[in-house]
């Protein structure tokens, strides 16, 4: 199968480019290991998963897709590596992505372009742009990507692929390259809704390494095939606005009325303060980006500059040569919005607003079960359109960011075509409900 998988990648990635690294040699070589042992009782027993490259990979380069991380060598491996190991999984290669997971489309890599598994004139989305292509395409049958504002669901919508950010909390961020930490969750990108919450179930759980890491359960599978008989369902009504094509916006209305045919209650809700969400994500997001990437700074690690004659001009010159354009205007963002004279018109009104939107979620909830709408306003969109404004860019994670800002789980699910190119279904849950986005996915699927 290993074999098979490699031949497999080599044969699609002139097309796709979806991986920086490759671990073949290694993957074969535990691959062997096992077929002598015999032990196959295990889920991910031999099954080569394609990781994120902002997950951290022992002995196999992780570079966040930025050149300053470019032959950068980690000694230890972030915790869903390690679990996904003792479940028996093997590591594929390192998927490309934004460079440090900021952008929508993975066209900010330093280090290739990436293309959509269904048209290759068109963005695989981002930031995990490359773990939705390589599932899409079936380079792999399973990959992590890590979602701050969209970054997993976004680009399983526009891959057709089952895509989820669980609950801030439920799966550990260490070993996860951070770039908003309040933000930053790791989660499983699969071709189907069982194998993903069999991923997500060897992934998740406490780690006493990460001090936001939950204790909560990680029995996602048995409600699997309860069907929707009496689950309560929110169509959120803001998510169907002005701005989201009417394809889209059908597709989800029709997905309710499936449900309530079924014996779902179904009935619609309104979110007022999501229309705030994108402004308040990137002061945020960008704030606690501006801080977690003081620590490239040419001297512990990663690229280093040749050009310099004092210290400060190692720290200058590094980060002005290491860092991509995004970046950059994201670490300028934030330091001003942090900056002693703007704090309070920006990021403190920020974290405000945030409280506002979660009390909208924490509303609805009391409620209902399950709130749905769709993944993005539009199909993916063509390569280079819209890289030149990164405001357009931003637009697009409008309908993903809410629900980071809640620390929500969320998931997006392949619900059909619009224009011979997939569209997702947004299904969003209460806090650490996985289990209950699971069962109306299973059903739905
Ligand atoms: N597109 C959003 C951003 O650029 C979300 C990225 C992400 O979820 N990592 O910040």
């Amino acid at each position: 199968i290993v074999e098979h998988t490699f031949i497999d990648i080599e044969s699609k990635e002139d097309r796709i480019s979806a991986f920086i690294t490759l671990n073949k040699e290694q993957a074969l070589k535990e691959a062997a290991e096992l077929d002598q042992k015999g032990d196959f009782t295990n889920f991910l027993s031999g099954l080569p998963v394609g990781i994120k490259d902002n997950i951290i990979t022992k002995d196999l380069t992780t570079t966040a897709a930025s050149k300053m991380l470019e032959n950068f060598v980690p000694i230890y491996n972030a915790t869903v590596v390690d679990k996904l190991k003792k479940s028996g999984a093997l590591v594929a290669g390192k998927l490309n992505m934004d460079e440090f997971a900021m952008g929508s489309s993975t066209e900010t890599s330093f280090f290739k372009i990436t293309k959509n598994a269904w048209d290759q004139s068109k963005v695989p989305g981002g930031s995990s742009g490359g773990s939705a292509s390589a599932v899409a395409s079936r380079e792999v049958l399973a990959a992590l990507g890590s979602d701050t504002g969209g970054s997993i669901r976004q680009p399983a919508s526009f891959n057709g692929v089952v895509g989820l950010k669980p609950t801030y909390g439920t799966v550990s961020r260490w070993g996860l390259i951070a770039f908003s930490s309040s933000l930053d969750q790791i989660g499983p990108i699969t071709t189907n809704v069982e194998d993903n919450a069999r991923l997500l179930e060897a992934i998740a759980g406490h780690d006493e390494n990460d001090a936001t890491s939950a204790f909560e359960s990680t029995d996602y599978l048995s409600d699997l095939n309860k069907g929707v008989q009496g689950l309560r369902i929110g169509v959120i009504t803001d998510y169907l606005e002005e701005g989201v094509m009417p394809e889209i916006v059908d597709s989800v209305k029709q997905a309710a009325a499936f449900f309530a045919k079924n014996g779902a209650v179904v009935d619609e809700v309104s979110l007022p303060n999501v229309h705030y969400a994108v402004p308040t994500y990137y002061i945020i997001a960008s704030s606690e980006a501006s801080s977690n990437l003081q620590r490239f700074d040419g001297i512990r690690y990663g690229y280093r500059t040749k050009q310099f004659h004092d210290l400060e001009e190692l720290y200058t010159n590094t980060r002005s040569e290491g860092f991509g354009e995004e970046v950059k205007r994201r670490i300028m963002l934030g330091s001003f919005s942090l900056s002693a004279g703007f704090y309070d018109a920006y990021f403190k009104k920020a974290a405000q607003v945030r409280t506002l939107i979660a009390r909208d979620f924490q509303r609805a909830f009391e409620n209902y079960d399950l709130l749905i709408g769709p993944t993005t306003p539009t199909p993916a969109f063509g390569i280079g359109e819209k890289c030149e404004d990164p405001l357009q860019m931003y637009a697009n994670d409008i309908l993903t960011i809410p629900v980071n800002l809640a620390g929500l789980p969320a998931m997006s699910m392949p619900n059909g075509l619009v224009n011979g190119m997939p569209v997702g279904l947004q299904i969003i849950g209460n806090r650490f409900d996985e289990k209950t986005i699971y069962r109306l996915a299973k059903f739905y699927e």
